[in-house]
């Protein structure tokens, strides 16, 4: 298998402190990868820089055959990053909310399979404010597939969950790679990694 992503020598430099030092770590088509560290390794800033939503003090990274620096835009139509499921407007109920963030992609998605997929299709009509912990994070993971990425990331997915939600996503997040994509997620759980 080719490799999707490409990480080379990838280093963030907060004033004198080095946030990421010189890590380099490529990722294969169809992966599911994890980045496993303690809180405060960096694991956040490793994909901030990956996205490209962070500038990167050296390094370089590529995407599907882009440079993140050079082609932040291209990169960013072919991936997905999950956000914080309060960050969500509460005026809208689940179908509107995947609506929403279709229309910003420029595209029209079937949002009851979509929703049917995170196992959220009988919360179509709730507000986000109504669901459980694991309920959000399916939700910010179907946000984070409206524009159909190649690549998923997932930022600590299960964290704060229950022993039977965190198995449950893992399933989901098994069944997303089972269907073609790639993803990468960080989490501070060895036995997760
Ligand atoms: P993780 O996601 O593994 O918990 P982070 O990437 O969030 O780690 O943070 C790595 C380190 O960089 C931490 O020591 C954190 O305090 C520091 N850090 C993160 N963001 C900033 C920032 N904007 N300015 C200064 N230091 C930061």
């Amino acid at each position: 298998m080719p490799s999707i992503i490409e990480v080379q020598e990838l280093t963030k430099q907060y004033g004198n402190f080095t946030a990421v030092d010189h890590i380099s770590f490529s990722v294969k088509t169809g992966e599911l990868f994890g980045i496993l560290g303690p809180n405060g390794a960096g694991k956040t800033t490793t994909l901030e820089m990956i996205e490209g939503l962070k500038a990167m003090t050296s390094g370089s990274v590529m995407v599907d055959g882009h440079d993140v620096r050079r082609e932040t835009r291209r990169v960013k139509s072919l991936i997905g990053v999950q956000l914080q499921a309060s960050a969500f407007f509460d005026g809208l109920n689940l179908a509107e909310l995947l609506e929403t963030f279709a229309a910003l992609y420029g595209r029209s998605i079937d949002v009851m399979a979509l929703l049917e997929s995170l196992q959220l299709s009988d919360k179509a009509k709730n507000r986000v404010k109504s669901l459980s912990g694991g309920q959000k994070q399916r939700l910010s993971i179907a946000v984070a597939l409206v524009n159909d990425p190649k690549v998923l990331f997932l930022d600590e997915p299960t964290t704060g969950l229950d022993p039977q939600a965190r198995r449950n996503l893992w399933d989901l997040i098994r069944g997303i790679q089972g269907r073609g994509k790639t993803i990468v997620l960080t989490t501070h759980y060895m036995e997760e990694a």
